[in-house]
């Protein structure tokens, strides 16, 4: 047989997804699994959002529509960004994508030549350096450390500049660290973007679950028109809305990458499904009650889970500003040995803790920190308190 795509085979098993898997088939033999591996929220789906998608299918609105979205969609998109981040749009730079994951696809598809590097600084959504290697391009990873929340220094981030290099992701409000950027972190950054004449890919999609308003969300590109015009952002409808199966998202940059990305999808998907352009339009349109309590009942549960990680020294973790994850370090007991086994990094972690406690987590080796985990908090407080103790006596046996 001929050789398979070099690209696509560079292409990583997901290990948040083999952990999932892992505590799925235990549950469904019967074992009582939590757990903490969700990267989506529980709740299900509000009911305007979900009556528009079904009036929309009664009435027929089952058609093509323009590729890169219906026009009232992208103008509520635009009002959006107007209103909550302070940039002018017109409706011709938005692309309604199948995700925020698809909308970086196509971004990658448009900005990147084989072997134009991208920096991202760790830790990361681990899909960013597959998307990117299925561009041709190369991820750059920047290492950061807690000791600044973290965020990459602008020492890091020049260090790692390059004639190659094309663009640096700004992922604020992060998953997996739950940190937010500053106005002024993200001011020395976008200074850095117009010095060099790099892209930034700024990923937001985690804006509206902000937990304090003194760490209020702010967008790269609002900074000013220089880094406005090379800015692409990315947000969506899956965290806010609790909408992760509706696949809606979408990017906002300059006209002509917009031009690139709308080419671009309109061969490889089309139109997204026209239900959930409806869902997402009564989203974006209708009242954010909805949003705000989903957030309030994560801030309680990030209150509950993280004073419980606080009890176990041995989890070093941030305290989250947003999203719903805890992000911990666990280097102190990296290299200890625990019923019979030596624990190296997270995966290690992960596993052992699976076995024993039942306790599923996400190890974060992909998202660029071996030595790290990450805990979901969207599951209910009294499943986050058994699980939690039972992280506690699992740590105790180390
Ligand atoms: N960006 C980040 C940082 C994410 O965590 C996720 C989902 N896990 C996405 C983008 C993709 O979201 P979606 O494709 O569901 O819109």
């Amino acid at each position: 047989m001929k050789p398979l795509s070099q690209k696509a085979l560079q292409v990583k098993e997901s290990s948040t997804l083999l952990i999932t898997a892992k505590a799925k088939a235990m549950k469904a033999a019967g074992e009582n699994i939590i757990a903490f591996t969700a990267g989506e929220p529980d709740f299900d789906t509000p009911e305007h959002i979900k009556q528009a998608a079904s009036q929309a299918a009664w009435e027929g609105f089952t058609k093509y529509t323009a590729s890169a979205g219906i026009p009232e969609l992208r103008k509520a998109i635009c009002e959006k960004l107007k209103n909550d981040n302070g940039l002018e749009y017109d409706p011709s730079q938005i692309v309604v994508s199948n995700g925020a994951k698809h909308a970086l696809s196509n971004v990658f598809s448009s900005i990147i030549n084989d072997g134009d590097e991208i920096i991202i600084p760790a830790p990361y959504w681990l899909t960013y350096p597959e998307l990117i290697i299925l561009a041709g391009g190369i991820p750059v990873t920047v290492m950061t450390s807690k000791s600044t929340g973290y965020k990459p220094t602008v020492e890091q981030l020049s260090a790692a500049i390059t004639p190659k290099t094309k663009a640096i992701i700004i992922n604020s409000p992060n998953n997996p660290s739950s940190a937010v950027y500053s106005k002024n972190e993200l001011k020395v950054i976008a200074d850095l973007a117009v010095k060099y004449n790099l892209y930034v890919i700024s990923d937001e999609i985690y804006e509206m679950l902000i937990f304090d308003q003194s760490t209020p969300h702010i967008s790269i590109a609002s900074l000013g028109k220089e880094i406005f015009d090379r800015t692409i952002v990315i947000n969506g409808y899956s965290k806010s809305y609790a909408m992760t199966g509706w696949r809606v998202g979408y990017s906002a940059c300059s006209k002509q990458i917009a031009d690139v990305i709308g080419n671009i999808q309109s061969h490889r998907t089309s139109n997204i499904n026209t239900l959930a352009q409806k869902a997402a339009l009564a989203a974006e349109t209708g009242d954010k009650t909805c949003v705000y309590d989903m957030r309030d009942a994560f801030k309680a549960r990030r209150d509950l889970m993280f004073n419980m990680v606080q009890e176990i020294p041995a989890l070093d973790a941030l305290y989250p500003e947003c999203a719903f994850y805890v992000f911990a370090d666990i280097s102190s007991i990296c290299g200890k040995s625990a019923y019979g086994t030596v624990i190296n990094n997270g995966a290690d972690f992960a596993n052992l803790l699976l076995e024993k406690q039942k306790v599923a987590i996400v190890p974060c080796g992909d998202f660029g920190c071996d030595n790290h985990i990450r805990l979901s908090f969207a599951l209910s407080e009294g499943d986050i308190i058994e699980g939690m103790n039972r992280i506690k006596s699992f740590v105790e046996g180390i």
